[in-house]
């Protein structure tokens, strides 16, 4: 049995659903309340990809109000993938999702100097006042070196299993 350890980053702005995605993955739990986090948050999920392959996953959830500070240096360090996520319903938080992306990527590369693998991933799309249209965001893919996009409902738990196991997959062929 051979066992890997994998560093996930989850960041966006606050009140975007980080706190939220990380508790519906690890738990299946979901909370309307909104509990802010200050720092970091860890939660740690074991996967076992196949017969003989674990999968540790190491989740970071950080507070969004640390952002673009130096701060974030210490919270990158050795990630091996990056979930960027935003709030359709917020345009701002979207419109910050390039400084998040850069912040990143001017902080922080794999061993090899290539660029931490980033999905972006466009949270509540089980509400109807939507503020980014869809074409947009496959522009941000694009433009920004993404390894891909999906719109995700933590609430309704939509696309949570399935974009972490896409990730999970492109950690697996660079690893
Ligand atoms: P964070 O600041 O990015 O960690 O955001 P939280 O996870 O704390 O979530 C902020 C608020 O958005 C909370 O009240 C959540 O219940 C709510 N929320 C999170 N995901 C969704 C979603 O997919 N749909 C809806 N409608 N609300 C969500
Ligand atoms: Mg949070």
């Amino acid at each position: 049995m051979s066992e890997v350890l994998f560093k996930v980053l989850i960041i966006g702005d606050p009140t975007v659903g980080k706190t939220s995605f990380v508790q519906r993955y690890v738990n299946n739990s979901y909370r309307r309340d909104y509990k802010m986090t200050i720092g970091v948050d860890f939660a740690l999920k074991v996967i076992k990809w196949s017969d003989n392959q674990n999968i540790k996953l190491q989740l970071w959830d950080i507070a969004g109000q640390e952002r673009f500070t130096s701060m974030t240096r210490v919270y990158y360090k050795d990630a091996h993938a990056c979930i960027v996520m935003f709030d359709l319903t917020q345009r701002t938080t979207f419109q910050n999702v390039v400084k998040w992306k850069k912040d990143l990527d001017t902080k922080c590369t794999l061993k090899d100097g290539s660029f931490v693998p980033c999905l972006l991933l466009a949270n509540k799309c089980d509400l109807s006042n939507r503020d980014v249209e869809q074409g947009e965001i496959e522009e941000m893919c694009k433009e920004h070196d993404f390894v891909g996009w999906t719109e995700t409902s933590v609430k309704e738990n939509l696309m949570i299993e399935e974009s972490m196991r896409f990730l999970i997959e492109e950690m697996m062929t660079k690893h």
